[in-house]
């Protein structure tokens, strides 16, 4: 049967492009990827084997061979794992699955692919042999078929396909045709030296098999995580970490245990300190791996580690669950359960002792994941009182970020609110209207920018007894808490009470009549120094960054009118006040009153409603103020 060509997918290619380019200094990592899916590929076929042992009846002693052949200029990589059939050639070199990963792929290719910080935090994978070799033929023979197979691509767009004579008894083997620079990968001794360094923790042999066939095992061979922690260094934890989480940065934190007693299990995770560019990709879990006595079961057990920490990575290897167990029952297993639960005391145990002793280290955390954690407040009630201490925030009154604990130590004398605004910046939040009043009185605001937080904020509801309020919605009497604080604001207030009281309950009145069909309310606002007007939400509405929310995710179709506020001590809203007392034109109230509302609008972030009568209203306004009109 004929050769068969196929064309890479357009994000393989373009990765290729990039890997070729970008990483070429570090290329010793193609031997890393390529043993890492070879130790996945024999997991594969042990855990295949467990319901059906003719699969590794005939050589049951998995490992990873290395071959170079320095006449030949060829580097061989061989598994007896569980190979791969012509469909999966295809599908698993020819295209990238990964979720988010092809996406990401373009958004690199976009920006030019040079930067291989980016490229870091996915692993390139199998497409790194490319960088060290000009022609990759890989063979391989699923466990259990009688044809192998035989992929083979130079890494121009292109790939073929046909039946193998060759391929091995069962696995893989990959044969790169090295570059012409880079032969020093037939040198045994840096082949050794690269698997010591980066492969050292791989659980199965890796033989390094001489040209003359003398056989040298490189690595310790024995799973990482069964090892005494002193025995392991933080280069050889890293290492792992790349194998299991197939990222490329140096973990935030390293958690091993092994707990005994009712429950046997072994635990190694880590939290990345760099955040993983699909970490909100709805298809997204946590990469912890289940082993059962050393046995790879599954990398996608549901129920062992919740979705607010997905961004664990690591292994746990359970003592008591049976072998046999079947993947799909797997999330209703009770033992499950209990190491699950188990390990999210564990991980917010320590989170909390880092956020103790090192609070700038845990900022670090906080900026990556902190919207991550923030979920569990939402999704897992029993864990708010342990989840609550975690929480950082920024806020109105300290640089840097803050506790709940300390927001409420420096609570103002009267004061029995935690307030704060949501909305999609903390830099913008700061500078709301609505917040200007709360500032000037040194009443300080949590500024919360996560999606997720109008909603914890509402299932919480209140922290050590102080409820949380929102500084956008209902009704606020801020006099109880003091007065504005000294300097300009206290200026403008004497300035106001120098000049006559100005008839404010006027202006309201008119206001209320010209925007009658548009806001729920108008009203005098005690939130304002700076600003004119904002708007508020009622309090028996949606908090008005919430509806914007669910409008946009189709959960809501109707729209609470607002209440608009009104400063009494703004210079304009005095100056129409005085205008409506004099018997101001309902027509001039009139454009005042909607273009104030639109600029509070704005404010808000929402769209003016009618650009056509706004730019109107403008140009007249503007005509009067002139004194054209
Ligand atoms: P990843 O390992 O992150 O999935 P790779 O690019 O390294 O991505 O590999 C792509 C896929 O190719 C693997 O997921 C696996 O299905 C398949 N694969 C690669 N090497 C082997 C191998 N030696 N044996 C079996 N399958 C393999
Ligand atoms: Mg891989």
């Amino acid at each position: 049967m004929a050769a068969e060509t196929l064309a890479f997918q357009a994000e393989v290619s373009k990765l290729l492009d990039i890997v070729a380019r970008s990483l070429y200094s570090e290329r010793e990592i193609f031997l890393r990827e390529l043993i890492s899916n070879a130790s996945d590929a024999c997991d594969k076929l042990r855990y295949e084997a467990i319901t059906r042992p003719e699969l590794t009846a005939e050589d049951a002693e998995f490992r990873i061979v290395l071959r170079p052949d320095a006449k030949a200029k060829v580097l061989e990589i061989s598994d007896n794992g569980i190979g791969m059939s012509r469909d999966e050639l295809v599908e698993n070199l020819g295209t990238i699955a990964r979720s988010g990963t092809a996406a990401f792929v373009d958004r690199l290719a976009d920006e030019g692919g040079e930067s291989p910080s980016l490229i870091g935090q996915f692993g390139v994978g199998f497409y790194s042999a490319f960088m060290v070799a000009d022609e990759v033929r890989v063979t391989s023979r699923r466990a259990g078929e009688m044809q192998g197979w035989c992929w083979a691509s130079d890494g121009q767009g292109a790939f073929t396909v046909e039946e193998a004579e060759d391929a091995p008894a069962r696995g893989t083997t990959i044969r790169l045709k090295l570059r012409k620079d880079a032969k020093e990968f037939l040198e045994p001794e840096r082949l050794a030296a690269i698997v010591r360094r980066y492969s050292d923790h791989v659980a199965l042999p890796v033989v390094l098999i001489e040209d003359g066939g003398a056989e040298r095992v490189l690595n310790t061979a024995s799973a990482l995580w069964t090892r005494p922690k002193s025995e392991i260094t933080e280069e050889q934890y890293t290492e792992f970490y790349h194998h299991v989480g197939h990222g490329f940065d140096t973990p935030w934190l390293v958690m091993h245990n092994k707990a005994e007693g009712r429950i046997e299990y072994t635990s190694l995770l880590f939290v990345p300190s760099a955040r993983p560019f699909n970490l909100f990709d709805p298809a997204r879990r946590a990469g912890v791996k289940l082993y059962v006595r050393r046995i790879f079961i599954t990398d996608d057990c549901e129920g062992l580690v919740p979705g607010w920490l997905r961004f664990l990575q690591g292994v746990v290897d359970s003592e008591d669950l049976p072998l046999n167990i079947s993947r799909e029952t797997l999330q209703d297993n009770p033992v499950i359960a209990r190491i699950g639960k188990a390990l999210v005391k564990r991980v917010l145990a320590e989170l909390k002792k880092k956020a103790e002793k090192a609070p700038e280290d845990y900022v670090v955390f906080w900026d990556n994941f902190g919207g991550v954690l923030k979920e569990g407040l939402y999704e897992a009630g029993d864990q708010r009182e342990s989840l609550l201490p975690l929480v950082r925030f920024r806020s109105t009154e300290v640089e840097g970020q803050t506790s709940l604990a300390d927001y409420v130590s420096r609570m103002k004398e009267g004061q029995d609110a935690i307030f704060y605004i949501t909305g999609e910046d903390a830099e913008a939040l700061a500078r709301s209207p609505q917040v200007e009043g709360f500032r000037a009185r040194g009443v300080e605001v949590l500024l919360m920018a996560d999606p997720i937080d109008d909603f914890w904020i509402q299932a919480v509801g209140a922290f050590e007894d102080k409820p949380f309020r929102s500084v956008t919605r209902g009704d606020i009497d801020l006099s109880a808490l003091g007065a504005k604080a000294e300097g300009k604001d206290a200026a403008k207030e004497d300035e106001a009470k120098t000049t006559e009281d100005a008839p404010i309950d006027g202006l309201i009145a008119a206001f209320r009549l010209a925007l009658a069909d548009t806001v729920k309310d108008v009203r005098r606002s005690e939130r304002l120094t700076d600003s004119s007007v904002c708007l508020v939400a009622d309090d028996s509405d949606f908090d008005m960054h919430l509806e914007r929310m669910l409008k946009q995710h189709k959960q809501l179709d109707t729209t609470s009118k607002r209440i608009l506020e009104v400063n009494p001590d703004h210079a304009l809203i005095r100056a129409l006040a005085g205008k409506v007392a004099e018997g101001a034109s309902a027509d001039l109230v009139a454009d005042a009153a909607e273009l104030l509302l639109d600029q509070a609008r704005l404010a808000e972030g929402e769209p003016v409603r009618d650009v056509t009568a706004f730019g109107r209203r403008l140009a007249k306004v503007m005509e009067r103020g002139l004194g054209a009109a």
